[in-house]
């Protein structure tokens, strides 16, 4: 998989009010090149929020995102978003299309490839994703985990220098989060950058370099993950711990 051109994520001082809720209320976190942090924290704290400012589904309202130093405001946001791949819980695969043509298109689309070049770009990926004999068929014809990792494939079709994952497991059956959270395991290892939103704390303790708790709209307590785990500081997080560990 091409993780050769990782960058650093900073997120700098980041607030976002919707109306009056201040979802994000001055969040800061280093993710440095090939590192993976992974974020958890309550429902509401504003995860997913923070994610969709990264790579600027969302303007915040103060603060920055800074990819290996530069900010990424006044960037063009298609250009943003090839660089920042997005996973998220439902997939979001185009359900009238055929595993391949939902990864071709992203091609074709956003790095503008021929068709021949695309096919054969989508099917590596497949392959590497394991699902080459899956190309012809619908997303409805696969598992869960299968269109996850669909999903992925077509992220990293697109040769990200990050990728985002919200919850990328949470809609999925029990017995297939194991095969997602590996892939997600080897792109770590590979050396992506990724920012992995998540509620399996075992996936966070074993591969992430930091772990970040985030609650009402802040990072409360970031570290290592034995430190985070083993001896938290802060009560909020040490009570989040106790009741999902
Ligand atoms: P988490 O991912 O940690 O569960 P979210 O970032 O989804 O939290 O949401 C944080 C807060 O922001 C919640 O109160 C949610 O209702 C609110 N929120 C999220 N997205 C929007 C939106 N598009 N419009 C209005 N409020 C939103
Ligand atoms: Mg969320």
């Amino acid at each position: 998989m091409a993780t050769s051109e990782s960058v650093s994520v900073r997120v700098r001082d980041v607030h976002l009010s919707f109306g009056s809720n201040r979802v994000l209320r001055g969040v800061d976190l280093d993710v440095p090149r090939g590192a993976t942090a992974c974020v958890i924290g309550p429902s509401g704290s504003g995860k997913s929020t923070l994610l969709r400012t990264v790579n600027r589904l969302i303007e915040p309202d103060r603060g920055d995102v800074l990819l290996d130093g530069r900010s990424v405001r006044g960037d063009d946001p298609d250009a943003l978003r090839q660089r920042v791949g997005m996973v998220f819980q439902q997939f979001n695969l185009f359900p009238h299309l055929s595993v391949l043509r939902n990864v071709t298109l992203a091609l074709r689309r956003v790095r503008r490839l021929g068709e021949d070049e695309a096919v054969a770009v989508a099917r590596a990926q497949l392959e590497l994703v394991g699902l080459a004999a899956k190309a012809d068929a619908r997303p409805a014809q696969l598992s869960g985990g299968q269109q996850q990792r669909v999903a992925i494939a077509r992220a990293l079709a697109l040769q990200p220098q990050v990728m985002l994952f919200d919850e990328a497991t949470s809609a999925l059956d029990p017995e297939l989060v194991k095969g997602v959270l590996a892939l997600m395991a080897d792109l770590s290892a590979q050396g992506m950058t990724m920012i992995v939103v998540t509620h399996e704390m075992g996936f966070a303790r074993e591969v992430a370099d930091t772990v970040a708790f985030m609650d009402r709209g802040v990072v409360l307590e970031a570290g290592e993950p034995a430190r985070i785990f083993e001896s938290a500081e802060h009560p909020r997080l040490r009570r989040f711990l106790s009741q999902v560990l």
